[in-house]
This record gives structure tokens, C-alpha cells and sequence, in this order.
């Protein structure tokens, strides 16, 4: 699979640098239509994020919340489809959302997301076999959401929302078959090579037209070639868009999104999330607080 000259031999069509599951999703889609690919990974395919997820494959009903209906409508249509074509991989799994007295997630909200959620995923088991469909999302009252998960803080419980998404079994199984579905349509990837600089085309310098990468097997610096550059370096977005963004003063580093695991009241670690387009001296704030509570000295 990792062939060095054929990397440097001719421009490919799309260049994908990072290996995670976006890079290879991108490679295997944009090799099945038809163009040539190239992918590059710094380390090994799906070592990063993608390695370390909670393995849910979701419907997007947490875009409901935001009334981001196109893009919980791509979510139902994108987890029916790897259901359709991995059903292996992936499993229904319940999830529960306790619910407490409270304006903004009371009982009436979720009803009344779930009513929204049923109208847009109606299509959600479309061509799936019966181990495979989704029941829709519905509220439980505070005796059966009891009864179901015995481990939910009961003080002012007054029910749960219940909703169904997948979980992955082997989900570095699932990642790596798009690395050889790509493969088996002509892309070619190749696993420890860093990009280390993006190329720019000599006649118009905003225009990037490849990158600079170094082999971290061998040592050896390629230049890889290609009409569109797609950067899916995921955390590591900025680096390589940081010789073009001091040129041409283009958007700053941003994150869209920070998980951390801190201790739960239980002692249980617990995974927490914070969503904003870019990180906030609020969020780092926050962040700074919480690992320094958690993390060992
Ligand atoms: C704690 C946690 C839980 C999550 N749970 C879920 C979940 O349950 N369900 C869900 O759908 N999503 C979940 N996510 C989000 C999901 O993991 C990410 O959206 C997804 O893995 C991002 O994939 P990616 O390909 O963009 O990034 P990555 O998987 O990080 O891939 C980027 C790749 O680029 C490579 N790279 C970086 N720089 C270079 C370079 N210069 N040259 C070459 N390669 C480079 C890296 O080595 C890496 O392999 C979770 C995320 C976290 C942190």
C-alpha cells in the first residue's frame, strides 16, 4: 500500500492529508467517483480522534437543539447509510437522558424535539434489515426510567428521554476498511508521512497545489501534487494552514469542539463537552480549571 513514487509520480486529482475517519471517508468517496487520490497520514491511519471517540454513530438529534434541521437531516441519512453498507460494524444502542424539573430539558422540550426528530427522520430505517431499525425517541416517566437505568440520580427525577443511535463494535475495524476500500479503488495512501508545508502554485501563490512531506520511516522530503488539497488533519487544522494564513491574514486557529474526562461526584470518570466555533478564553478557562482537578501531578 505505501508506495512513495507513486506519490511523487503524477498530480492526483484530490490529495487528502490526515488518515483519521474524515480523511478516509473523503479518499474513499472522492476514488469511488472516479478521481485519482492520494492520502497522506503523520502517524497510522485513525490513530487519532478517531481512536479515541465513544463509538456512537448518531442521528444528530443534538442539532435539533440548535434547530439545525439540514444538518440533523445529513446525520439520519449519513447513520442509515453506513448502516446499510457496514451493518457488522454497527449495533442499536438505547441511550437515556435523565430529565429533571426544568424549563429548558423538562419533559415538554424533549416531547416536543422528539415529535420534530420523528417528522425528519421518518426515513431512518429506509432499506435496513429488522436488526437494524431505530425505534423513535420517546419519554419515559420517572418510574420506568427507574426501573430501565437503576444508576440515575433520583432527587428531582422526573423521567428520561430515551432515543436510540448505533454503536460501533470494532470501530478501528471500520476505519481501517475505508483505507482499503480507497485502496481497492486506486487511491494511494501512504501512513507515516508528515505534511509538513503546503505547495503553492507558482503562477497564482494563493492557490495551494500539493504539499511538502517528510517520510518518518525513512526521512526523505516528496513533494505531492494535485489539483485540490483537502485538509482533514483534524486537531492539528492550523499547522498546515498557518504558512498560508500569515500570507494572506485568513482565519486565525479555532476548534469547534472540546471533550475532556474529568472525575464525576461518583468518582467515576466522566467525558464532558463544550461546543464553540472558536475557543473561548471561557473554555480554556474552564478546561484549565477542570484538568487541574483531574489530571495527576
Ligand atoms: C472524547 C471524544 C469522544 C467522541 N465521541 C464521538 C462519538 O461517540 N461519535 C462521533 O461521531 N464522534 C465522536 N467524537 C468526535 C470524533 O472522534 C471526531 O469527529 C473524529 O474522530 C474526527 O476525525 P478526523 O478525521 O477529523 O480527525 P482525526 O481522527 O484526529 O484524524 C486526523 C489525522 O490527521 C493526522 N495528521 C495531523 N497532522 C498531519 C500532518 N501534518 N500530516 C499528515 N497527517 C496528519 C493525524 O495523525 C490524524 O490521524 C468524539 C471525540 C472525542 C474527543
Amino acid at each position: 500500500m505505501r508506495d512513495l513514487n507513486r506519490l511523487t509520480g503524477s498530480t492526483f486529482d484530490v490529495l487528502v492529508v490526515g488518515g483519521g475517519i474524515y480523511g478516509l471517508t473523503i479518499a474513499y468517496d472522492a476514488a469511488q467517483r472516479g478521481l485519482s487520490v492520494a492520502l497522506v497520514e503523520r502517524d497510522d491511519f485513525g490513530s487519532g480522534a478517531s481512536f479515541n471517540h465513544l463509538r456512537t454513530i448518531h442521528g444528530g438529534l443534538r442539532y435539533l437543539q440548535r434547530l439545525d434541521l439540514a444538518r440533523a437531516r445529513q446525520s439520519i441519512r449519513e447513520r442509515r447509510t453506513l448502516a446499510r453498507i457496514a451493518p457488522h460494524s454497527v449495533r442499536p444502542l438505547p441511550f437515556a437522558l435523565p430529565l429533571y424539573r426544568s424549563v429548558v430539558r423538562g419533559k415538554s422540550v424533549m416531547r416536543a424535539g422528539f415529535l420534530l426528530d420523528r417528522v425528519i427522520a421518518a426515513g431512518r430505517n429506509r432499506g435496513l434489515a429488522a436488526s437494524h431499525r431505530l425505534p423513535a425517541g420517546r419519554v419515559v416517566g420517572r418510574g420506568t426510567a427507574v426501573q430501565r437505568f437503576p444508576g440515575l440520580k433520583r432527587h428531582g427525577l422526573t423521567g428520561a428521554a430515551v432515543f436510540y443511535d448505533y454503536v460501533t463494535i470494532e470501530s478501528d475495524r471500520l476505519t481501517f476498511s475505508y483505507a482499503l476500500a480507497a485502496a481497492e479503488h486506486g487511491a494511494a495512501l501512504a501512513n507515516h508521512l508528515d505534511a509538513i508545508a503546503p505547495l503553492t502554485d507558482p503562477a497564482d501563490k494563493r492557490r495551494v497545489a500539493g504539499i511538502r512531506a517528510r517520510d518518518m520511516v525513512g526521512g526523505r522530503e516528496l513533494e505531492i501534487k494535485a489539483t485540490v488539497t483537502v485538509n482533514a488533519t483534524g486537531s492539528a487544522i492550523d499547522r498546515l494552514l498557518e504558512p498560508l494564513a500569515r500570507k494572506h491574514s485568513a482565519a486565525g486557529p479555532r476548534s469547534d469542539g472540546t471533550c475532556f474526562s474529568c472525575p464525576g461526584a461518583n468518582g467515576q470518570s466522566s467525558v464532558r463537552g463544550s461546543r464553540t466555533g472558536r475557543s473561548t478564553p471561557a473554555t480554556l478557562q474552564m478546561i484549565r480549571a477542570i484538568s487541574s482537578r483531574s489530571l495527576p501531578n
